[in-house]
């Protein structure tokens, strides 16, 4: 019988470069290639993790996903990294790299920002200043020190070069650098807390007060260690120190944002609703609900930015009622529309996911507003494979903006909105069973009746398919959708797990206090889905997408590397965009409408007028169902004749194969002319686009309900 269990949670970065380890499947699943310096890893552990072994009454566990007890990190490091904070003068062994590791333990789980270069970790500064190189009497000690004089932007594209070129290896070496120079500014001496309950002797009378910021910057950015509200007579300005006037009978309620390292900035509402500015650096990160505050709760910690981040987490539970809605952060990149409410769609039988630590089981959620640059979007992309979406991207007229997993996988589709068209009808659909779930996958509906929907193409006719609306039953048709929520940490194999919606009430409806509920199903008519679906290859996922071959202004084709079924390199055509003559847009097999004006113009209308499109697949055996012949699209050509040509294309065979073994399918336009691409990653295949519908009635799923979020 074991008395003592110590747990450990492994970290799975590197403490030092904080670049992650290589045997992490799911969290890194494209890198099983790694260089040998990223497999070349050791635990770093401090004296204590040391059980003396008594019997069997001492058990470390050291697990992979978090454990519901209480529970310690172990942190490991690639040995190249522990090598150059070894050669630093004063050489720090391992002990000190443990310290490093516990001193520098995020609060924020660092998948939070999504895919996202991290070149904020390393500094040509930090480079310089660890004293590792000569920078006289060396030319890579003079270049650096040259790079560390350039303006921060530029240092930013030289690091995000170094980082993505092969060269990860120097990039961590500097980050491993800098992140051991930043736990040197950790440990700077607080000085002693001096502040007596209310402020200093007499503060009961003050009403103008200054809120002194004591600010320490941890790579990269600066965060806060202490704050005091002081008279402001006895103020002195002072480095290291950011202040601002505050009115102490006026305040009522106060906003921070919280960073990697801790809290970035605090501002204080007022009773006339005014807003005091910001105090610190409120660029980027995570913004909590507005807190109730009054002059009751100026006593803040100056012990440290950890301890300062405790007590913010103490405020916002304090003030929370509950019957409230949850409590969640939110970037501060995203802010939400006035007026409006957000709900998450919450899959109560799915396990936890991981949190931030210092505000325990808060949600951190993003939102990606449907209307940008003063218009409604102009299209939406999402990134889908068979299990999920990893990846959004809302489309303005000049801007974008998107939510994505570490690493974005799956295949890309867009969906064009013509204008006036907008999102009436939202929710997720989900497949299979307990053991074997997929989805939620999007779907919506436009006010011209057509669905976007973003998910395997057999999901939706599957027995098991069920549906939840992200707009909850006492709002439906009295509210307009305005953004799609994402819970960014909520991710398993690399796809989100929930989502949820933004409305805004219609004029003349009164916001209720109802709980939301989701309580219908929903039916679709669809074209039926090509035949071809049926067949092994495509049976386990495959994406299914229409367009009219009609009226056509422009075309432009998409190419992909790929390896063709000898698994010698070569290009596979993913995707095809055409614009009509109504400014519509449509779109086979993948895309993705950033790429689109990188994409190659094969036709323009000026060129002449478009007879066919014709496609040509190579033939072979699927790489994975070795019993499968299938084909993959290895070139799209047009024929094109002159405008004032009267000549008629002629008929021919509509398909064939050539001599070198390719089948070639022939397109010809006409204004009835509707083909169906469907792309797997491995095979295509074209056909006509079936004429007959499908009636696809998908239930309500019973595991699921909507939850109101706080905004
Ligand atoms: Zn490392
Ligand atoms: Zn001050």
């Amino acid at each position: 019988m074991a008395n003592n269990i110590f747990v450990y949670l492994a970290e799975p970065h590197c403490v030092l470069c904080r670049a992650a380890l290589p045997f992490y499947p799911g969290i890194n699943v494209f890198r099983v290639n790694a260089s040998a310096w990223e497999k070349d890893i050791f635990p770093v552990v401090g004296t204590n993790v040391f059980v003396t072994y008594n019997g069997s009454q001492e058990v470390i566990i050291v697990a992979r996903d978090r454990p519901n007890i209480k529970h310690r990190p172990f942190v490991f490091a690639h040995q190249v990294c522990a090598k150059v904070i070894e050669s630093l003068p004063g050489s720090p062994g391992h002990r000190e790299i443990y310290n490093v590791a516990m001193q520098t333990q995020e609060i924020l789980p660092r998948d939070c920002w999504g895919e996202e270069p991290p070149t904020n970790l390393a500094s040509f500064l930090s480079a310089v200043q660890s004293g590792i190189v000569d920078t006289e009497n060396t030319e890579l000690g003079s270049c650096l020190s040259r790079c560390a004089q350039l303006p921060p932007e530029l240092q930013y594209r030289i690091l995000g070069y170094v980082q993505s070129n092969k060269n990860a290896v120097v990039f961590s070496l500097m980050a491993a650098l800098q992140t051991f120079t930043a736990r040197r500014l950790l440990l700077m001496p607080a000085p002693p807390n001096q502040l007596t309950p209310g402020g200093p002797p007499g503060f009961d009378y003050v009403d103008t007060a200054h809120v002194c910021a004591s600010l320490i910057d941890v790579l990269g950015r600066s965060y806060m260690w202490g704050i005091e509200f002081l008279p402001t007579q006895s103020h002195r300005p002072t480095p290291g120190k950011e202040c601002m006037e505050v009115r102490l009978n006026s305040v009522r309620h106060m906003e921070f944002i919280l960073g990697m390292f801790g809290i970035t900035a605090i501002r204080f509402l007022m009773d006339d609703d005014s807003i005091t500015p910001w105090l610190g650096d409120a660029r980027k990160g995570w913004r909590g609900k507005v807190v109730g505050f009054t002059r009751e709760h100026i006593q803040f910690p100056r012990s440290g930015q950890r301890d300062l981040v405790r007590r913010f987490a103490e405020l916002l539970v304090q003030t929370a009622r509950q019957d409230a809605p949850l409590n969640v952060l939110w970037d501060t990149s995203s802010r939400l529309l006035e007026g409006g409410e957000s709900f998450l769609a919450h899959y109560y039988t799915d396990p936890p996911c991981s949190r931030p630590s210092a505000f325990l089981g808060l949600p951190m959620c993003r939102y990606l507003p449907l209307r940008l640059d003063g218009h409604y979007m102009r299209a939406i992309t999402m990134y889908v494979f068979d299990i999920g979406v990893s990846c959004i991207v809302v489309h303005g007229k000049t801007s974008y903006r998107w939510v994505s997993v570490p690493l974005r996988k799956g295949v890309a589709r867009t969906f064009y909105f013509t204008p006036g068209e907008e999102i009436t009808t939202l929710g997720l659909v989900s497949v299979g069973d307990r053991i074997r779930p997929a989805g939620p996958f999007p779907l919506f509906k436009t006010n011209l009746n057509r669905v976007g929907y973003f998910g395997p193409a057999a999901a939706l006719v599957d027995s098991t398919a069920r549906w939840v609306s992200l707009i909850p039953d006492h709002l439906d048709r009295k509210c307009t959708v305005t953004g799609l929520v994402v819970d960014q940490m909520s991710i398993f194999f690399g796809f989100f797990k929930t989502m949820g919606s933004h409305c805004v009430l219609n004029e003349g409806v009164v916001a209720g206090h109802e709980s939301p509920t989701s309580s219908s199903g929903l039916h679709l008519t669809l074209p039926d889905r090509p035949r071809v679906l049926r067949r092994l290859g495509f049976t386990p996922f495959s994406v299914v997408s229409t367009a009219r071959l009609y009226d056509i202004k422009q075309v432009r084709v998409l190419l992909k590397d790929a390896r063709d079924f000898g698994n010698n390199r070569s290009f596979r055509y993913c995707g095809l965009w055409f614009l009509h003559g109504d400014g519509s847009v449509e779109t086979l097999g993948s895309w993705d409408e950033s790429l689109t004006k990188f994409a190659k113009v094969i036709y323009n209308e000026a060129d002449g007028r478009l007879t066919r499109v014709i496609f040509r697949l190579k033939e072979g055996r699927h790489p994975c169902v070795w019993a499968e012949v299938v084909r993959y699209m290895s070139d799209i050509s047009l024929r094109v004749v002159p405008h004032e040509s009267e000549e008629e294309d002629t008929e021919e065979e509509p398909w064939m194969f050539t001599e070198a073994g390719d089948y070639v399918i022939h397109c010809k336009i006409a204004s009835s002319k509707k083909i169906a691409w469907t792309f797997t990653d491995a095979c295509d295949d074209i056909q006509d686009a079936a004429t007959d519908t499908v009636s696809c009635s998908l239930s309500r799923h019973t595991e699921c309900n909507l939850v109101r979020v706080e905004q």
